[in-house]
Formats: C-alpha cells, structure tokens, sequence
C-alpha cells in the first residue's frame, strides 16, 4: 500500500475501516485534558464503556439471590467460566476444553511448571529468551532452585547475535537440538514484551517435541494481538494475561491452554483444589482428587465473578468484530506506524525501530530503541498526549491496536514525533 504523511489520508483510511466504530465502545483517559493519543495497550487495554453494566449485572444477582446466584438464573456463578471459552478458543486457537480463565499469570505459570517441569539428573534443562519478561526470570529461578538446581546450569537463554536485537530462528532451533536429551522444557514468550517479536511456536514446538522436551509459551503480548493457533501447532501449554490486550481491567484474570492430549491425564502432577474437581461430584465433599477433563482440571478456586463480568464484556466485543478482521486492521495500523516513523526520522540518529518488519514476526507494538535524548524523548511526547511506554534500558513500545486505534491516532503522533525531533536529531 501507498502510505501517506498527512491527515487526509489517515482520515480516508479511517472512513474505510469497517472495524472504526469500536472506537466508541471504549473511554480514552485524558493527558493535559486532552483525549490521549493512547497507544498502550500492550500494557493495559482500555476500559469497554460496557463493563459497567456487565459488572452491574452481577452485582444485581448478588444482591437479589445470595448465595443462590451459584446455581441459579441464567448466569449461575457456578458455570460462570464456561462462558468466556468459546472467544478465548478463537483468540488461542484452542478447542474449548483446552483452554480456561482462572488465577492470575504469573500464578499459572508456576501451576504449569508443576505438571510439565519434572527434571531428571539427564534431562532438566529450559531453554527461555534472554531478558524474559521478570516475572518468567523469577518465575524459572525459583521452580528450579525448588527442584534443587542450579539456575545457571538449567537455565539457558538466548541472546541475539552480536549487532541484533532479535534471535534468529534458525539459532532457536539449533540450541533445541544442541541441548537434545538435557532440554525439559522451552518455556519462552510468544510475543517478546521488550522488542516486540513473535517467535515461531509452531516451529520451536516441533523441534522441541523431537528432542523429547515439552513447548509452553507465555502469551501476555500475544494474546488478543498476534494471530495463534496452539492447538495446530501442538503446544503444550500456554498462559496469558486479559488486562493487556484482552481489554479487562488491571490484575484481571489470566488464561491457560492446555494441549487435549493432556486432557485425560489424571496422573500428570498438578496441584489440585476443588474447583478443579469433576464437577458432578464436587459437592459430595468427598476425599480423592478427580480432576475434571481437560484444562479446566488445573483449576483451583471458584472464580471472581466481578472480574469475569468485565472479561466477558470485552471478549464479546472481540467476538463481535472477529479476531481476522483485528489482525487484517492491525497489520496496516502497524505499518502505517513503521512508514510515518521512518519517513519522519529516518536519518535522524534518535531512534530505531528494532521489532521485525515481517508481519509475521510482530503483533501491533513496535519497540523503538532511543539512540539520543533518553527517556527525555519519551517525556516530550507525553508532554503532548502520547500515552506509549517506557522499558529501561532505553525502548519506547507503541502499540496501535485494531480495536481501539485509529489511522488518525497514529498521524498524530507523527505529528509530535517530527516536532520532538527539533530537540533531540
Ligand atoms: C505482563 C506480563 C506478566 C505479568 O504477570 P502478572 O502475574 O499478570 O502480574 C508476566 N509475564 C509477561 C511476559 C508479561 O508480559
């Protein structure tokens, strides 16, 4: 496609976007007072203006039936988790059963690494990207320390060759194979928080599944923005958050996928509580773990049902606009973005865009690492709205979504990047 510099034709493509008028079902915090050019929804998604009323709505039944409100109605707390599968099946790629809403992230992954991470004196290695998101780093330090390891000899990252920012595949690939019977586990992002790449599951997974390991990814930026099909791939297990671009509100719930072939699998290690328990026995109150099939097996507690409500109200916004439809509209905002920042500061020797240009190898964020003016440049930008964000060392992420995003959003920053560039080029 042409892309133009300039407010016409960001207000033509807006016109043809069938997708612009969800942009009214979400509300825009304000910067200075004004409405924010909000492109941090790799962090935390905006508020739909429907969660009030999903939230409401529980709150009416709580209110009117007790404790009877688990079993009866039509939104019976009970069953409450059934609901939001059939959007996060899609979003995923995931049959129903292979996926749950439940907990919270860094939660289940330390419950996965309970049922997948069972290290023998030949076999206990796991193979993360360097500079893991720190939850996934602290998350790994300790599940091995637990299982009386040394965290320097299990675990093995993997940094981009001298003058990259991003790992190659093929290297991927080669250090699964290197490690071979020593591998465990790769327990990697799917989309990297801090470049903005998207890994290729599908490929790690087989290389993983023919050196005898398991493949689980950690899909808080891939979740609602990259396009995943676990089950196709065979993944073996994945976890995500819903407050980044799932759209429902700050330390919502999480999500798990958990491959079908785990589904009938009693004796896999994992720790139980009673609403992971067959369903249809639950309230016997009886002795003996009998996990339910599939994913819901792993489950724990009986479920917040505020936060599901707001959950629910941003995954059937999702369902109604069709997670193709997102991506197809994400994958031109983004290279709206990539062309308006090249074309802009191009030889400017301010910044650098380091996620990959392949639409196949990024979601909707790119990272720009800021080669002069620091977080100074990060701090003007939000002096005039720009609501992006900053990761240290020295990376500004954008991410214009699809949903909420506009061509116009994204020319307006533009705007503020070429003024910003008189102070910092
Ligand atoms: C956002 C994020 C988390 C956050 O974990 P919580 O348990 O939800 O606080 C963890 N890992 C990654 C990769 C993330 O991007």
């Amino acid at each position: 496609m042409n892309y133009q510099y300039s407010a016409e034709f960001a207000r033509e493509m807006d016109e043809k976007d069938a997708l612009s008028h969800f942009r009214d079902r979400f509300l825009f915090p304000k910067v200075n007072g004004k409405d924010a050019i909000y492109l941090c929804g790799n962090s935390l998604g905006l508020q739909p203006k429907s969660a009030k009323d999903y939230i409401a709505k529980e709150l009416t039944n709580w209110a009117e039936m007790g404790v009877d409100g688990h079993f009866h109605g039509e939104d019976a707390w009970f069953f409450a988790k059934q609901k939001s599968k059939p959007a996060l099946a899609e979003i995923v790629g995931a049959h129903e059963h292979e996926v749950v809403a439940m907990n919270n992230l860094s939660v289940n992954l330390h419950l996965l690494m309970v049922s997948f991470y069972q290290p023998t004196k030949e076999r206990y290695k796991i193979i993360v990207e360097a500079g893991a998101f720190p939850s996934d780093q602290y998350m790994l330090e300790t599940q091995v320390k637990f299982h009386g390891l040394d965290p320097e000899e299990a675990i093995i990252e993997l940094k981009p060759r001298d003058g990259e920012h991003t790992l190659r595949t093929e290297d991927i690939l080669a250090e699964i194979r290197k490690q071979g019977d020593s591998l465990a586990m790769v327990n990697m992002a799917g989309l990297q928080y801090y470049t903005g790449q998207v890994f290729d599951m599908k490929a790690i997974t087989t290389v993983a599944h023919e050196v005898g390991a398991y493949a689980g990814f950690d899909l808080a930026h891939a979740a609602g923005n990259a396009p995943l099909s676990l089950h196709d791939w065979d993944v073996d297990f994945a976890t995500w958050c819903s407050y980044k671009y799932l759209n429902s509100g700050p330390g919502n719930v999480s999500g798990v996928f958990i491959h079908e072939r785990f589904a009938e699998r009693p004796d896999l290690n994992r720790f139980a509580g009673w609403w992971g328990h067959d369903q249809d026995l639950r309230f016997k109150m009886e002795k003996g773990f009998i996990p339910m099939h599939g994913a819901d097996g792993w489950q724990l507690s009986n479920s917040d049902i505020i936060g599901l409500a707001v959950h629910q109200a941003s995954l059937d916004i999702f369902q109604e606009a069709g997670f193709a439809n997102l991506r197809r509209k994400s994958e031109q905002l983004t290279a709206y973005l990539t062309y308006l920042i090249e074309e802009i500061s191009g030889n400017s020797g301010v910044l650098e865009i380091i996620t990959p240009k392949n639409p196949a190898e990024r979601g909707c964020q790119l990272s720009l690492l800021i080669h002069r003016g620091g977080k100074a440049v990060f701090d003007e930008w939000y002096k005039y709205g720009v609501v992006g964000d900053w990761r240290n060392p020295n990376v500004i992420r954008l991410a214009p979504t699809p949903l909420y995003n506009s061509f116009l959003d994204v020319f307006r920053f533009a705007q503020i990047l070429e003024q910003s560039l008189k102070k910092f080029a």
